[in-house]
């Protein structure tokens, strides 16, 4: 793979560079986009800057963004997936990839020890090999206090058709503004909430069917059905910004407030809010990521600007599964493009207007989703024994999206390990889902190195699904199977057109690959252009 600086380009001192991660957007839903926009925005004409990415064999989330930030394959940052076994002093730990320090380098940690300055908009992670920086500007997606709920309100009296009592029936919902709270339906579309069974004297707040309303503490409620008998309230929970320095957090807070946070795409699977009020937590959780872009951007010289774009990815995971048999839901994806189309018009002209070099990439594409298989049921219903705790255990699955990395116990004979191996190699092999097969590739441990997981932490088996299925715990307790909170997601082999992303830039990528790019965004921070 290269990536060439054209001649061409101006020669300045210092070059600046705004990377913008959106996650997600695969390849072909890009071509099919430009087949059908007729808008003139960012990406028709950057359309030949558009080029085919090719992601790292398994593209989970964080995986894919350590590879992106330390130009390395988890073989050397460390991260070998969604959630693994730590191995220190033959003590097994499972951990989650998010909470790891990479054992690399990330181009932006480069760039901080250099002395320029980074500004890092809504990433995941606020760490990369360290946890503290001098010259970076970090805010993540934020922090999540208490969990949302359907407040359920039962009809306490109705003295007339205008005025009917409502009464919080919910012990748990612990947020005093809420505790001892009177609502009257004053019309069939109206509420009015009131703590004192007086509405004369005024009320505490009130609300329109189908629309959000605010309440104290930076909480968001809707009131969501018309049932006649109780009030369904959906209450989103507090999100706070989170990151670093504190003066900088202090800005963002002060100048634009809190975020409302990430979608609650779990509800919407369970059916408890629909796709208008996901598409709304979606559309503004990018929203305060665009609000602290313009305000933030202008304020410092940055010598590198981050910008972890989230749109397509809750996108994806909210709805892909649906797409092909929803009107509905493919208009979403042509409003979402647009969205992009958008935004990254407005990103691009701030990069032009102050001498940035803009590079969008996608890390990865996404495939829809429809079932789900727990792993350890799976071993066990095939005679392998997964109990972790008892003496004899020989083999634990990690359940960890697409994939999963296999265990054996290291204290098995040698002869017993073989024939676990075997066993669960056989068993995957086989397994079918209506007809299909369900795994992709299995791969012993020694072979790990053909796809970049050759690590201590990796398992001794790892099992690659094929598209539509993913591992993830049911509490079923008649079956393996089950139905998956995220209706896509991504991290599959690279047999798989849609694993593809895209990379958009000037700078011209051919063979491009996913690992490159912070090279190239290091030759640009750190190559002095001003000698030739
Ligand atoms: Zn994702």
């Amino acid at each position: 793979m290269a990536i060439f600086v054209s001649c061409t380009q101006p020669k300045k001192e210092n070059r600046k560079v705004i990377v913008v991660h959106a996650r997600g957007i695969s390849y072909p839903e890009m071509q099919e986009y430009l087949t059908a926009t007729k808008s003139d925005l960012f990406f028709k004409r950057n359309e030949k800057n558009i080029t085919k990415l090719t992601p790292i064999t398994n593209a989970v989330t964080i995986s894919n963004i350590a590879s992106f930030e330390t130009g390395e394959s988890p073989s050397e940052h460390g991260i070998v997936g969604h959630l693994y076994v730590k191995k220190e002093n033959e003590k097994l730990s499972l951990v989650s990839g998010f909470s790891q320090p990479f054992e690399t380098e990330t181009f932006w940690e480069k760039a901080d020890l250099k002395g320029k300055k980074v500004l890092n908009i809504g990433s995941l992670t606020l760490h990369g090999k360290y946890i503290t920086h001098k010259n970076v500007d970090a805010l993540s997606q934020g922090t999540q206090i208490g969990k949302p709920i359907i407040l359920e309100l039962k009809q306490i009296s109705s003295n007339d058709n205008s005025l009917v009592k409502y009464r919080n029936s919910n012990d748990e919902f612990k947020i005093p503004e809420l505790q001892n709270l009177v609502v009257y339906k004053t019309k069939d579309s109206q509420l009015i909430f009131d703590n004192d069974y007086n509405f004369d004297n005024g009320f505490v707040k009130e609300a329109t069917l189908g629309n959000w309303f605010e309440l104290d503490n930076n909480l968001k409620g809707k009131w969501l059905n018309k049932s006649s008998d109780s009030i369904q309230i959906y209450v989103r929970p507090q999100y706070k910004n989170k990151g670093y320095p504190k003066e900088f957090i202090q800005s963002i807070n002060e100048n634009i407030g809190n975020p409302t946070g990430w979608p609650n795409i779990g509800y919407y699977t369970s059916k408890k809010i629909d796709s208008k009020t996901l598409l709304e937590e979606i559309y503004s959780e990018l929203n305060h990521i665009m609000k602290v872009f313009t305000s933030t951007s202008q304020k410092k010289e940055y010598d590198l600007i981050m910008i972890d774009y989230p749109l397509m990815d809750r996108i994806g995971h909210s709805f892909l599964g649906l797409k092909k048999s929803s009107k509905e839901i493919q208009l979403e994806y042509k409003n979402a493009f647009s969205q992009m189309d958008k935004d990254f018009n407005t990103i691009e002209a701030f990069a032009k207007k102050n001498n940035y070099d803009l590079i969008i990439t996608s890390g990865h594409g996404f495939s829809p989703i429809h079932t789900s298989i727990d792993i350890n049921k799976f071993l066990t219903k095939n005679s392998v024994n997964t109990n972790f705790n008892s003496k004899d255990w020989e083999a634990i699955g990690i359940p960890a999206k697409v994939s999963s990395h296999i265990y054996i116990n290291d204290n098995l004979s040698i002869e017993n390990k073989q024939k676990t191996l075997k066993k669960i190699e056989d068993a995957f092999s086989y397994l079918k889902y209506k007809d299909e097969l369900v795994v992709d590739e299995i791969y012993r441990r020694e072979d790990l190195n053909k796809i970049g997981l050759d690590h201590k932490n990796s398992g001794d088996l790892f099992v690659l699904l094929n598209p539509g299925y993913l591992f993830e715990n049911n509490s079923n307790e008649k079956t393996f199977w089950g139905v998956p909170k995220f209706r896509g997601d991504h991290g599959y082999s690279l047999k798989h057109k849609e694993s593809y992303g895209i990379f958009i830039s000037k700078i011209k990528c051919h063979d491009c690959h996913s690992i490159d790019i912070s090279k190239t965004i290091e030759k640009r921070l750190f190559t002095d252009y001003s000698s030739n």
